[in-house]
């Protein structure tokens, strides 16, 4: 496992990090086994958020006896201050702790979501005196949007910043990571397998541990699924990889969709997921859940060629600020079908 200064924080993280948030979906026992294996390999960053279910009771439950041996990480959702109190107050109980090392402002990926939570009586309010009275230590920011993050960061209001880095969304390499590292700021990617979906694991996780980050967050739910992700950065990126990999992700990040959500569709198709892992699954195929996500998608894929309002003018389409071609990209992976 590598370590590496994390930001202003002098903290000696991991370059691993375990993602709570699927944690729910498993016996308590089988949870417990992964966390506290975790530890005992190396890890030391655990993430999560008071939106994941029940994921920091969770680990209130299970390795709060051991709570000097990770930096722990949590996130609010909340936009307003009482809110947004309220859910520091409630992430501090459920972890069984008194203070967390990390709050992040949650999922943030429009200016009326940022100026809302940064307002005179917003969530970044209720962080602020959290961190006055040592409930929490230092404050970031999490969203999907990196051309937008970096404007916000350089603001200086925050100590790490959290955003999407995998095979398939490489764009936070463009500005974001350069300005976040300008800054010394702590640099957390997520989503190495673009939310469980992209394989092969190693080159997934090799991909963003190749790169300028500190920590990249994996979500495991089980010892062998921490065992896969630690065998994949026990060696180091040499050259020649770096470059494979970056050609790799140059490729496969042609969709260009950054999952900002703008677009809708009344048919309810999940258009970034399709976006994002169309192109992947073209090259490698995709893992379990990613080929379950299409499975369930199916009839509403096929519907989108039927579908009268969108037959002259996609509806989608003129919401995405990128000008993608959503309608051809949803017609072909409907036509696997
Ligand atoms: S073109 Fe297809 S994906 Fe886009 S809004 Fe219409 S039905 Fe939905
Ligand atoms: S397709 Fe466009 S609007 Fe939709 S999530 Fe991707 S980038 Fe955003």
């Amino acid at each position: 496992m590598r370590y590496s200064t994390f930001g202003k924080s002098g903290y000696q993280v991991s370059s691993l990090g375990f993602g709570a948030m699927n944690l729910p979906s498993v016996p308590l026992e089988q949870a417990r086994e992964a966390l506290n294996y975790a530890l005992d390999h190396g890890i030391n960053y655990i993430d999560t958020a008071a939106a994941y279910r029940n994921s920091e009771e969770i680990i209130g439950e299970c390795i709060s006896h051991r709570r000097s041996e990770y930096f722990l990480a949590t996130k609010t959702g909340a936009r307003d201050y009482e809110t947004a109190k309220a859910e520091i107050e409630r992430s501090l109980v459920r972890m069984r702790t008194d203070h967390v090392d990390l709050l992040q402002i949650h999922y943030v990926n429009n200016v009326t979501e940022y100026q809302k939570a940064m307002a005179p009586e917003g969530a970044y309010k209720a962080a602020l005196e959290a961190q006055r009275e040592g409930k929490v230590r230092f404050i970031g920011i999490s969203g999907h949007r990196p051309d937008l993050l970096v404007k916000w960061i350089s603001k200086g209001q925050f100590s790490q910043i959290l955003f999407h880095l995998n095979l398939a969304q490489p764009f936070a390499l463009d500005e974001l990571i350069p300005k976040a590292t300008e800054m010394d700021l702590m640099k957390v990617a997520m989503k190495p397998l673009s939310g469980g979906f992209i394989q092969p694991v190693d080159l997934a996780i090799r991909y963003p541990y190749s790169q300028d980050v500190h920590v990249t967050i994996s979500g495991m739910v089980s010892i062998k699924e921490v065992q896969e992700n630690i065998a994949a950065q026990e060696r180091e990126v040499g050259d020649a990889e770096r470059r494979e990999l970056e050609q790799l992700a140059e490729e496969l990040g042609q969709h260009n969709c950054r999952r900002c959500n703008y677009c809708s569709c009344p048919l309810e198709i999940a258009i970034p997921d399709v976006m994002i892992s169309s192109k992947f699954r073209d090259k490698f195929g995709l893992l379990p859940k990613g080929n379950g996500f299409f499975e369930r998608q199916k009839d509403k894929l096929l519907g989108c060629a039927e579908h009268d309002p969108c037959k002259v003018n996609p509806l989608c389409e003129p919401k995405c600020p990128y000008q993608l071609p959503m309608q051809s990209v949803i017609q072909r992976a409907a036509s696997f079908y």
